[in-house]
């Protein structure tokens, strides 16, 4: 029987489809459940919209409630679901409901390394932490890219040293051209239009800003930004890849993560782009290497991650007993009423495009929500939800492990909290700010500098057994003014 391949959001590009027929669901229930960025609606609706476009007569596209609307195993469904096939889907929820459905299920696509090759990497290590380093160089040596025979090409696997460097002395931003923006049309504006009155009758539970669009919908966009990032960005991409400047909120990031995430572009394809641009001699090792490590292994990694670590790892983790719920001025983004430059220009930039470069997510909102304890589930949702590239499966590994470490070290060796004094050599937003990087103590003690301590004293107990945290934790012991500290985040009542 020739089966129809229902396909959903993280599927919409070329590389989804094998030519037969197709079925696309868009279910307005997904929008109705736990607030979500009104740009990352937008985003979804329009790039199913112009998949269902594209695909013309081969598709059969519903735009319904729910998807049971659509697809059922009783003889009133009105497809069933033994009559679909699907690419394996991208959430332990939808893989779940796929095979109760007893749709036939193909392997995944859309990453470079494949769950079977993964796994055998992940089995042959024995039970070994599966470090990044070592996945990363392995799928090296296994594709070829960026490969001298077994040797990587430059004779170095890491440029670090030379990338992450701080902004320039005195920009104010790059000065790079503007990125390439999409042009909005008419499917745009019937999204805009349905999410208006979705929203009047009450019926989705949307925040922040939408648009213009900012992210590719469509094959055709993301190949252009693909093309634009490499012509205008990628050569800056290593050395500013951890800075930060108030006045450029894109710096030299490739924006791609959303267009990926929704299977419109393959990695596979981005990085053999980007890989050519330095064998032409056109692009710096140092910032091709750069960002094939953050596609190829980081990107890759996170995804095998949440399948093998397990369904319950985002839920069943909190080795840090972190229990405060997050605040109405991050759920709401209001950050119109919040003191802390950095993250009230990091909360502003999230209203405005539902996106924040990987400095602005890790340092500053990340090590904010790990010094005041914010419940790692709650967080780890309202990550998913507020970010247009923002995934069930991207999400466990970089909020539970990396940023919270709330596993206990599966991840991360050790927390990424800091204080104020990595956020002024990275960034140029102590400057505006009414606190000050180097006080942690009084009415000028900057938040993230005091709040380090606060979180090493709250947390020492269970921290204590790990060698790479003896340092900071001495520095806490030596600390004369801890109590005072302490007390003063305790009673901190503001952002
Ligand atoms: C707390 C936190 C939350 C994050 N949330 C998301 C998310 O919702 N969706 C998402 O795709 N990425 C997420 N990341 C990873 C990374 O921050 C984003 O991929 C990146 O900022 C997206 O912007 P860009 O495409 O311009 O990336 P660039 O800086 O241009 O990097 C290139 C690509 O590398 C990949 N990448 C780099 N680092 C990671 C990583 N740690 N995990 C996965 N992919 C990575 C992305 O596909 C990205 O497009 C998160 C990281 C942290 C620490
Ligand atoms: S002083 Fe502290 S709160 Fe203000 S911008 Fe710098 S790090 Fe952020």
């Amino acid at each position: 029987m020739d089966r129809t391949r229902w396909i959903f959001a993280g599927q919409l590009g070329p590389a989804f489809d094998d030519g037969g027929p197709m079925l696309l669901i868009e279910a307005r229930s997904v929008f109705a459940r736990a607030p979500m960025h009104r740009a990352k609606a937008h985003l979804l609706l329009s790039a199913m919209r112009h998949r269902a476009a594209e695909l013309g007569d081969r598709v059969q596209f519903h735009q319904v409630e729910r998807y049971g609307d659509v697809v059922g195993t009783g003889p009133s469904a009105l497809v069933h679901g033994d009559e679909l096939e699907v690419i394996d889907p991208t959430s332990w929820g939808a893989r779940a409901m796929v095979r109760r459905l007893g749709a036939r299920v193909l392997p995944s696509r859309g990453f470079v390394t494949s769950e079977q090759e993964f796994a055998l990497w992940a089995g042959a290590r024995g039970g070994k932490r599966l470090l990044l380093e070592d996945f990363y160089r392995t799928v090296r040596q296994r594709t070829g890219i960026l490969m001298e025979g077994d040797q990587p090409v430059g004779g170095q696997w890491n440029y670090d040293t030379e990338n992450r460097q701080p902004p320039p002395k005195g920009a104010v931003s790059l000065g790079l051209p503007d990125p390439w923006w999409p042009t909005e049309d008419e499917i745009d504006d019937q999204v805009r239009e349905d999410l208006d009155r979705w929203q009047a009758e009450g019926t989705v539970n949307l925040v922040g800003e939408d648009g213009p669009r900012r992210f590719a919908a469509t094959a055709a966009e993301a190949s252009t930004a693909v093309s634009d990032f490499v012509e205008s960005r990628l050569n800056d991409f290593g050395p500013f890849e951890d800075a930060t400047l108030t006045g450029d909120w894109t710096m030299a990031h490739s924006l791609l993560s959303a267009p990926m995430n929704l299977g419109l572009i393959d990695p596979r394809e981005v990085i053999d782009t980007i890989a050519a641009e330095y064998t032409a001699g056109r692009a710096p090792l140092s910032s091709v290497e750069g960002f094939v490590r953050q596609i190829m292994g980081w990107r890759d990694y996170v995804w095998h991650l949440y399948w093998h670590l397990g369904e319950e790892y985002s839920t069943g983790n909190n080795a840090l007993a972190a229990h405060q719920p997050m605040p109405i001025e991050l759920l709401a983004l209001a950050d119109e009423e919040i003191e802390a430059n950095c993250l009230r220009h990091t909360v502003a930039g999230l209203r405005q495009h539902g996106w924040a470069h990987h400095i602005q997510r890790l340092m500053i909102l990340g090590n904010w929500s790990l010094q005041r304890g914010y419940n790692p589930k709650q967080l780890n949702d309202w990550f998913i939800n507020m970010f247009v590239d923002g995934t069930p499966w991207v999400m466990p590994a970089n909020v539970i492990g990396m940023s919270q470490h709330a596993d206990g070290g599966i991840v991360a060796t050790k927390p990424y909290a800091s204080g104020g004094a990595y956020i002024n050599k990275m960034t140029d937003y102590c400057g505006g700010c009414r606190f000050n990087p180097k006080v942690r103590v009084g009415p000028d003690a900057c938040p993230f500098t005091a709040g380090y301590w606060a979180f090493l004293d709250r947390t020492e107990p269970l921290l204590r057994g790990n060698h790479r945290m003896a340092q900071p934790l001495a520095g806490l012991r030596r600390l004369s003014d801890r109590e005072a500290v302490v007390l003063q985040e305790r009673q901190r009542d503001h952002l």
